[in-house]
């Protein structure tokens, strides 16, 4: 979502410099809110694109940039591409720290592949137990840490 906003604030002042966006996942950008709101109301899952694609950016999705050389201004990605940039905008985002158990059984609810496991999930009736994260200081149990 910042990645997009920021393309779109670049674009309003400058309509033909080249931008190149580096994303980890698969999709092109897309609203994260919808995926615990509107998606389970019945919205439909175009609703979610942001269609930064539309503003003239070449997206280089499903990888994931590993290396950063600030003095020669380059990225690197896990597939060997290396790109050169005269600036450069971090938009990493967050993620959310993983237990050291139940691997397969939590999903750390984050992504459109996370709505659509929980989806085929909650499809099969299983029972579910929701923990709420807080921006603020984290408030787990000892034992949990
Ligand atoms: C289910 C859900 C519901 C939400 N609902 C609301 C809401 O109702 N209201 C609200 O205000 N906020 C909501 N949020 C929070 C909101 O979505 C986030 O604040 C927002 O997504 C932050 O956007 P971002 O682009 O800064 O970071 P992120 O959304 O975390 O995006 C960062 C992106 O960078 C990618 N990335 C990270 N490292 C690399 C790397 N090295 N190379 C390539 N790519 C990388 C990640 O894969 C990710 O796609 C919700 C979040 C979720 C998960």
């Amino acid at each position: 979502m910042t990645a997009d906003a920021a393309v779109r604030g670049i674009r309003e002042i400058d309509p033909k410099g080249s931008i190149a966006l580096i994303g980890k996942e698969s999709h092109p950008p897309y609203d994260r809110p919808p995926l615990s709101k509107k998606l389970w109301q019945g919205k439909p899952m175009e609703s979610i694109w942001r269609k930064t694609e539309a503003l003239d950016v070449s997206l280089h999705l499903g990888r994931l940039a590993e290396t950063l050389d600030p003095a020669q201004r380059r990225v690197g990605d896990d597939q060997g591409t290396v790109y050169t940039f005269d600036k450069l905008l971090l938009a990493t985002g967050g993620t959310p720290r993983r237990f050291a158990f139940g691997d397969g059984d939590i999903l750390y609810f984050r992504t459109l592949e996370d709505y659509r496991r929980l989806r085929a999930l909650s499809d099969g009736k299983q029972h579910f137990a929701v923990i709420e994260g807080d921006s603020s200081a984290p408030r787990l149990p000892p034992r949990w840490r």
